[in-house]
């Protein structure tokens, strides 16, 4: 794909070398003999999915794992070759599209696994698929009892699938019950190995779980927040680097006198004779709307709050002590935390939500540029 041009100053800006650092300590930490399905679903939790894959790729990544058939297919359109996995249910009506383009389903009925057996046999094609064994999370998955155990020993016996693997999901309710869900996952993954079947990969552990809980790691992790440097694990020995910063440039100037009201409904009004500024950036772009009169950006290396109602498309920030502020200059939203800015972390907690919904709601709108050795490499316009 050909670098696209910008042609927009709101960008996110992802620092791939951040994204190799961490999937290299990823794999320090878990060790050589344990795989990563590297989750990239809602596009790489904003990073776009497409251009850091090879990044994770090249750095200990053995599968690309997204939710749905859409994303598997966005990313087996531009790469031929990765192993690709979706962790969600596919209709049975789209499974042939899983089957010729050589995608990893996730199962969890013998009847869709027979669906997926025919479609291999007539595309002669060999469906990989890995099973999903719920052990408490109550999502998807084989419901815990017997009869899920004699389902599983029938999906091993069809001839055109290879089931490779089995895996499950911690709810994180605490120590007790994440202790229950794994000791449930390993003993029907030991009802069935006793009947003479043999799965490739195992795996229950997330971000969390998979630096918390060493123990619990199997053979495979299926991290996502992790790679992109989002930090919700306890250990704080291991540290990763963030590799998303959401950048925008000033785009207008004024002189407000007090009393004037700024945005919707007047919210906001000058309670003294001030200065705003309006930045092309807001919540269509993915920034939180409820960050009104909480949200901060940083301009010359000063925090600058956020007034008035966030609108879809721009919203207004008080430079009254700022008076060096300029249009054009650059305004960092989401930067490292370092130098008065605020991370994606600081920003989930004003939001009140987790740091995984404030990077993937990032939108398509807005650019991504990708800086590898301090350069830029690569840029994606989603919309030209
Ligand atoms: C999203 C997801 C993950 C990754 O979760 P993180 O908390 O980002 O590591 C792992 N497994 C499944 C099934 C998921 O849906």
């Amino acid at each position: 794909m050909e670098n696209q041009p910008l042609l927009r100053d709101t960008i996110i800006e992802v620092n791939l070398d951040n994204i190799a650092y961490n999937m290299k300590k990823i794999k320090e930490v878990i060790g050589e003999d344990i795989f990563i399905a590297a989750v990239v679903k809602a596009n790489g939790y904003g990073h776009g999915a497409v251009d850091i894959a090879p990044t994770i790729m090249e750095n200990g990544g053995e599968y690309l794992a997204v939710a749905t058939l859409t994303e598997a297919l966005e990313l087996r359109k531009k790469y031929e070759d990765y192993k690709i996995f979706i962790m969600g249910y596919t209709p049975d009506e789209y499974l042939d599209y899983v089957v010729n383009n050589n995608i990893t389903q996730t199962i969890f009925s013998l009847s869709q696994a027979e669906i997926l057996n025919d479609l291999g046999k007539k595309n002669r094609k060999k469906p990989v698929i890995h099973i999903k064994y719920d052990t408490g999370f109550n999502r998807l998955g084989f419901r815990d009892c017997k009869e899920s155990i004699d389902e599983i020993d029938e999906i091993f016996k069809l001839k055109n699938i290879y089931v490779e693997g089995i895996f499950s999901h911690f709810a994180l309710a605490g120590r007790i019950e994440d202790d229950l869900q794994y000791n449930k996952f390993v003993e029907a993954v030991n009802l069935v190995e006793q009947r003479g079947w043999k799965f490739k990969f195992k795996h229950i552990c997330d971000s969390i779980s998979g630096i918390d809980y060493p123990e619990f790691r199997l053979n495979m992790i299926r991290p996502g927040a992790i790679i992109y440097g989002l930090k919700s694990y306890k250990d704080e020995s291991i540290m990763l680097k963030q590799a998303m910063t959401f950048k925008t440039k000033i785009y207008h100037i004024k002189a407000l006198e007090k009393g004037e009201g700024v945005s919707y409904d007047y919210f906001w009004k000058a309670d003294k004779n001030c200065i705003v500024g309006t930045l092309p950036f807001g919540y269509a772009d993915g920034y939180p709307r409820n960050l009104r009169d909480k949200g901060i950006v940083t301009i010359h290396g000063k925090k600058a709050p956020i007034i008035g109602v966030i609108c879809m498309d721009q919203c207004m920030v008080d430079l009254t002590d700022i008076p060096e502020a300029c249009v054009g200059d650059e305004v960092i939203i989401y930067g490292d935390g370092l130098n008065n800015t605020l991370d994606i972390h600081q920003i989930s907690q004003l939001a009140a939500t987790n740091k995984n919904e404030i990077a993937c709601r990032i939108t398509r709108r807005t650019p991504r540029v990708y800086i590898k050795g301090e350069k830029v490499v690569k840029v994606s316009n989603y919309l030209l």
